[in-house]
């Protein structure tokens, strides 16, 4: 039987987010080596997965509450697609979290505090979104675009074979 169900409940739940913000707390316990951002996804009115910002801990600095979040609920659900599912953020997603919500397709995000919170307290979602949005003098980061007639070709055989998700 199939985990989906047509019409899920994606209301705002005050004990989702609670829980999200209890999770965020562990890190105040600095041996837990967590950062401050807890989250959990809901499916169908049941948290299905919960998870902790584990940058430091995993020394992984994609291991952020959300994405660890996703890879669990994906586990746990047998699937990439979590379409109809809500995830719960003690802090707004940072870009990279928000893109692994849309490849997760998830629609439905509630979070607690702002990239501009986050950055009060040093961290630089804010400045990725400033990025983003053309301001290229707040990261030292720089994109080139090299076209390559064979990378195109990959992706031509691809579109001829494969199945585009
Ligand atoms: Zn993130």
């Amino acid at each position: 039987m199939s985990w989906r169900v047509d019409n899920p409940s994606q209301a705002y739940n005050p004990d989702f987010m609670k829980r999200a913000v209890e999770l965020s707390a562990l890190s105040l316990d600095a041996s837990s080596k967590r950062g401050p951002f807890g989250t959990v996804i809901a499916y169908n009115g049941e948290i299905v997965a919960e998870a902790t910002n584990e940058v430091m801990k995993n020394n992984d600095p994609t291991c952020h509450g959300e994405i660890n979040c996703i890879r669990k609920a994906c586990e746990k659900l047998g699937t990439y697609d979590l379409t109809g599912a809500v995830l719960y953020t003690s802090s707004e997603p940072c870009p990279m979290c928000l893109s692994a919500c849309v490849w997760a397709n998830i629609s439905k995000v509630y979070y607690a505090n702002t990239a501009v919170q986050a950055g009060d307290i040093g961290f630089k979602d804010d400045h990725i979104y400033q990025w983003l949005k053309g301001d290229k003098s707040v990261l030292t980061l720089s994109l080139e675009h090299h076209p390559d007639e064979n990378a195109e070709e990959v992706f031509e055989k691809y579109k001829k074979q494969g199945t585009i998700y």
